[in-house]
């Protein structure tokens, strides 16, 4: 019996300590960590410059608030403007924090530039923004939203991936346009080409913001900074959060200046939210990871590991790959998906089963090139294993 809620469906390992790409639980058993708790210990577990990050600045000053000058926030944004096409940062502590901000900063520079009339959020079907009441309200998942009626008002959703669906639903009235570059939560989902460029122009037409949620997709994770720098789709605003401080909650939204000025001082904040302790853990990742040798290296190792994983999809009747860098899903159906996890969780190989049928792997962005093949060849034996107890003729051979 525990005294924690049951809010979450808990695996029964326990891990107590993390080397590198690789976890330690209560009783000594080593797990190659192939999830990094959810896309967000970017650098691994125990990284030297995070950790030495971490101490030197909790012995120096770990909270101080923002009634006061943070020089780290100030260094920190300045790391996050210099690498993006956007001007002005605001901290908080999480993801669907990130999201609040954005849809505030939205809906505040509607109302200042065409007025109260224009503050329809546009979302789509699939999508995850947070648990809070906007976050939750913008997450198109009617299983998410049972029993927390009512949801905010002013948001509508669209099919993801479906253009003409989104064009029917912007116009005059839409402040911003809410999308996930990759659907991470709900099974590693790409847009179909053209669908975040076609957006981009609908929100140009009507003059609404166009916002991407890359608090999955940021800070390195498809082998960019961040996603739409390899898109090739500016929006005006970028939620970032998970990886971006490799395990220390950091979240952040990056917008230009003519939309930011929007939060005017007071009509946003946060107590916790880039505070000193959080900003040197988030400076020490962006040191790592902003670097064009280190990005390539993850575009290299997701092309390996993707490229093993579609070997082994060939030979599924029926299976996926999708994703970019090191946030890829493996679709197998079903049937062999809770099969295949149970299995890599018995290999101690940690993936997440989404949906039901897709393995979701996002490793740490420092993963090695022999444990991608590693976590590789436990996928082909768990599925080699399963498809020789199936019947043939389910087998391509
Ligand atoms: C995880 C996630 C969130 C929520 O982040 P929290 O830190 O859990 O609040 C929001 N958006 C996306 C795209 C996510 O993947």
């Amino acid at each position: 019996m525990t005294s924690v809620m049951e809010t979450y469906k808990r695996l029964g390992i326990a891990p107590v300590e993390g080397r590198g790409s690789w976890l330690i639980d209560e009783r000594g058993d080593r797990y190659l960590d192939f999830i990094a708790g959810i896309a967000t210990n970017s650098l691994g577990h125990g990284h030297p410059a995070l950790v030495e990050a971490v101490k030197e600045q909790a012995e120096k000053l770990i909270h101080c608030s923002n009634l006061y000058r943070v020089p780290l926030q100030e260094e920190v944004a300045r790391m996050l403007t210099e690498a993006t096409d956007f001007d002005r940062v605001f901290f908080c502590n999480s993801g669907t924090e990130s999201v609040e901000a954005a849809i505030k900063l939205a809906r505040r520079h509607a109302y200042r530039t065409a007025g109260p009339e224009k503050h329809e959020i546009l979302t789509f079907t699939g999508s995850f923004h947070g648990r809070t009441y906007g976050g939750l309200t913008a997450t198109a998942q009617p299983a998410l939203h049972e029993g927390f009626a009512p949801m905010v008002g002013g948001f509508v959703h669209a099919p993801y991936g479906d253009l003409e669906a989104a064009r029917s639903m912007v116009g005059p009235r839409t402040a911003a346009v809410l999308v996930e570059p990759i659907q991470g939560e709900s099974g590693v989902n790409e847009p179909p080409e053209g669908f975040l460029a076609g957006l981009r122009e609908l929100c140009d037409e009507h003059e609404a913001l166009l916002i991407f949620d890359e608090v999955q997709t940021g800070v390195g994770r498809t082998g960019h900074l961040y996603a739409y720098q390899g898109v090739g789709v500016v929006p005006d605003v970028v939620t970032s959060a998970k990886g971006l401080g490799g395990g220390v909650p950091v979240g952040a939204v990056l917008a230009r200046e003519e939309h930011a000025a929007a939060l005017t001082p007071g009509s946003h904040g946060s107590t916790f939210g880039g505070n000193p302790l959080a900003m040197a853990a988030a400076r020490a990742v962006l040191g790592v990871v902003r670097e064009p040798s280190f990005l390539e290296e993850v575009r290299t190792k997701g092309a390996i590991l993707k490229n093993g994983l579609r070997e082994l999809a060939a030979r599924v009747p029926g299976a996926q790959v999708r994703g970019r860098g090191l946030l890829l899903g493996l679709e197998l159906g079903p049937e062999l998906a809770p099969e295949v996890f149970r299995r890599c969780l018995r290999e101690k190989v940690l993936v997440n089963l989404v949906g039901g049928k897709t393995l979701r792997m996002a490793p740490p962005l420092t993963v090695s090139r022999t444990e991608v093949r590693y976590a590789l060849c436990t996928f082909r034996g768990g599925v080699e294993a399963l498809m020789e107890a199936a019947p043939a003729e389910a087998v391509v051979a």
